[in-house]
């Protein structure tokens, strides 16, 4: 059996006295698209930034990819953040670059490139750039400014950035939240597939019970930094997930 892609063991993590992870043991094998549903200030975005590095556990194991997030530090840590790739619920693009330049950032950590401008980057890099915007549908939208883009179509070119930094982990922070029921559906479906065609690992941290149901394969349920419930999507309904927004533990 490979090891796991995320393992974390009793992790406690603490704002003053709001503990926003309250000991959470959560593995996830390789190729798993799982989501972390629950309401706002349940944990979500806190265990998600673990993941990558970006927050430090109080307390508990973290081990992503096999790095122990706890310690990881410099050139092993920006080893480990080039495996992961991030999209957020606000694109986090350069809206006065182009679109193709955003997606080159993302080839940053394992190509010397340029950070502006794509004339110097290698023609190879360009061309899978190029291969991950026809992905993503918006090969015709290459050289628009990024800025210029709808919102479903700047989530869609920061899922081709990540793609390009060829992860083994996509971690996606609430990524559909600012979009409208119908784009949100287009995104989740594309993002969830090219993970699926990459082999990727997927944690998504998602609020709204339905995208998880129809788009994720094991849900994590979360409440006050706690998980809740943990079960292939399969076996969940609208119902019982409800009970994860109430103020009653969830029966299961
Ligand atoms: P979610 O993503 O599920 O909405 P978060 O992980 O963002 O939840 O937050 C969990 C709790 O931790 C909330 O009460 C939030 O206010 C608190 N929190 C998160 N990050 C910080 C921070 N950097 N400083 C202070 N409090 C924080
Ligand atoms: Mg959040």
């Amino acid at each position: 059996m490979t090891a796991p892609v995320v393992e974390t063991k009793g992790l406690v993590k603490s704002f003053g006295d709001v503990t926003a992870c309250a000991g959470i043991d959560l593995t996830v094998a390789r190729g798993e698209i799982v989501a972390l549903l629950g309401p706002s200030g349940s944990g979500k975005s806190t265990l998600l930034r673990h993941l990558n590095g970006l927050t430090r556990p109080d307390a508990g194991q973290v081990r992503v990819l096999g790095a122990d997030v706890a310690t990881v530090k410099g050139a092993e840590l920006r080893a480990l953040r080039r495996r992961v790739g991030v999209v957020f619920q606000q694109f986090n693009l350069v809206g006065r670059l182009t679109v193709m330049e955003n997606v080159l950032h993302g080839a940053l950590g394992r190509v010397r490139g340029p950070r502006y401008g794509i004339v110097t980057w290698p023609r190879s890099v360009r061309a899978e750039a190029f291969e991950h915007l026809d992905r993503v549908g918006l090969a015709d939208r290459a050289y628009q400014r990024a800025g210029s883009l709808s919102g479903g179509q700047q989530q869609r070119v920061a899922i081709a950035r990540a793609l390009l930094q060829r992860p083994e982990l996509m971690l996606a922070d609430e990524p559909v939240a600012s979009l409208d029921p119908e784009t949100a559906a287009s995104v989740m479906d594309l993002l969830v597939r090219v993970c699926r065609e990459d082999g990727l690992t997927m944690v998504c941290t998602l609020h709204q019970i339905e995208l998880a149901l129809e788009w994720t394969r094991r849900v994590v349920g979360l409440r006050l930094g706690e998980i809740r419930l943990d079960e292939p999507t399969e076996l969940l309904d609208a119902v019982r997930l409800r009970g994860l927004y109430l103020s009653d533990p969830v029966t299961v």
